[in-house]
């Protein structure tokens, strides 16, 4: 029976949460089809047994730990390519994010293997992993199921729950992998996490979103200004256009490409309502929207809309929120 290989990745001595996802998910998935799930971690001193074996609270029963630089991608597909080619892996998973993404389509090139992105479930037919993909704007579903030996699963970012699975620690493999010269060529300069990285926008109540419209980086403080005058479980999100901008956090995103959200309360400032950001909110109890453009298609799916400069309508709107909390 197929077992499922999960690539973990961790940071400053603790697996991301994200991989964690993805390995309840293989362990799941290889019990239902009668395999076993496993996992793999890459670096360096850092990977204690206890860290690797730790995954085994999650469902994987044997963690295969390679020494060879962490963060990279191509060092990560090697040491993948080698395990699977002396285990016979049936399937390779990852819980998506940016380098889950490099990894898995390395690796699929690598091994001429076919490749599901941006998965959110995946179920079983005749005892074969079947991904399901949204497509069209997220009003569809595609069902990928996969014809080459190995099937390369990426999750959409999170798409996976972390649940302890109380099975104990996993047995430690340590592999030796020889790295290709190309995987050689990059090295590491810098790892750190971004500002806003633990932002927890799924989980908050109210959620004012900034977007191109704010103008600059600095923009930000007006919408976070306002987040903190609405107090409790309020956060900031972003759109797209500004993360790439480099104004904020990847980890604030919503959209097709980053976080889907649900708050009782969405507030966007200076954002103009794309299709890749809309499949990310649109699910918000309520829907507000200040917008300088009377006919930017955010307005069609707002059930409030405020037509004017968000830099005279945030702090207005900050000052009255103070107000009325009586400070
Ligand atoms: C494959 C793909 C995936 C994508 N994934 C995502 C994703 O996950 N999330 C996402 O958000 N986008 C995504 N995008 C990008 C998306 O198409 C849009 O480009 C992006 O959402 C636009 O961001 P924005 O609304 O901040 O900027 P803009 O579209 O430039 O809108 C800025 C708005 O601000 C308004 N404005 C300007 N100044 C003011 C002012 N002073 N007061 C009030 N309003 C003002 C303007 O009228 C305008 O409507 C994706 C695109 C592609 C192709």
């Amino acid at each position: 029976m197929p077992d499922i290989l999960v690539y973990a990745l961790h940071y400053e001595g603790a697996i991301n949460k994200n991989s964690l996802g993805a390995v309840s998910e293989g362990a799941r998935l290889a019990s239902e089809i009668g395999g076993e799930c496993h996992a793999i971690v890459v670096g360096g001193d850092d990977l204690t047994d206890d860290l690797c074996a730790s995954l085994g609270n999650h469902g994987a029963t044997k963690v295969y730990r390679a020494q060879a630089p962490e963060g990279l991608a191509q060092p990560v597909v090697d040491a993948m390519a080698k395990v699977i080619a002396d285990n016979g892996h049936g399937y390779a998973l990852f819980g998506g994010g940016l380098l889950g993404f490099e990894v898995g389509a390395g690796l699929a090139a690598r091994l001429g293997a076919g490749v599901a992105m941006e998965v959110t479930a995946v179920h079983i037919e005749d005892g074969k992993l079947i991904a399901e993909r949204p497509i069209l704007g997220d009003s569809a579903i595609s069902q990928i199921n996969f014809r080459s030996d190995v099937g390369i699963i990426i999750g959409r970012l999170n798409a996976f729950e972390a649940k302890e699975s109380g099975a104990g620690a996993a047995t430690v493999e340590d592999v030796q992998v020889e790295l290709s010269p190309h995987a050689q060529q990059a090295t590491m300069v810098q790892r750190g996490e971004q500002r806003g990285a633990d932002v927890d926008i799924e989980g908050a109540d109210v959620l004012v979103a900034g977007g191109r419209g704010l103008g600059k980086a600095e923009g930000f403080e007006l919408v976070e200004e306002l987040a903190k005058a609405f107090g409790g479980n309020s956060a900031v999100a972003a759109t797209r256009a500004v993360v790439d901008a480099g104004w904020y956090p990847y980890a604030a995103q919503i959209g097709q490409t980053g976080k889907t959200v649900a708050p009782k309360l969405y507030l966007a400032a200076g954002i103009s309502g794309a299709i890749q950001h809309k499949v990310g909110m649109q699910s918000s109890e309520n829907i507000v929207a200040i917008n300088k453009d009377a006919n930017a298609p955010i307005f069609e799916f707002s059930d409030l809309g405020v037509v004017g400069d968000l830099n005279k309508i945030v702090p207005k709107l900050t000052e009255a929120i103070k107000a009325k909390k009586g400070g």
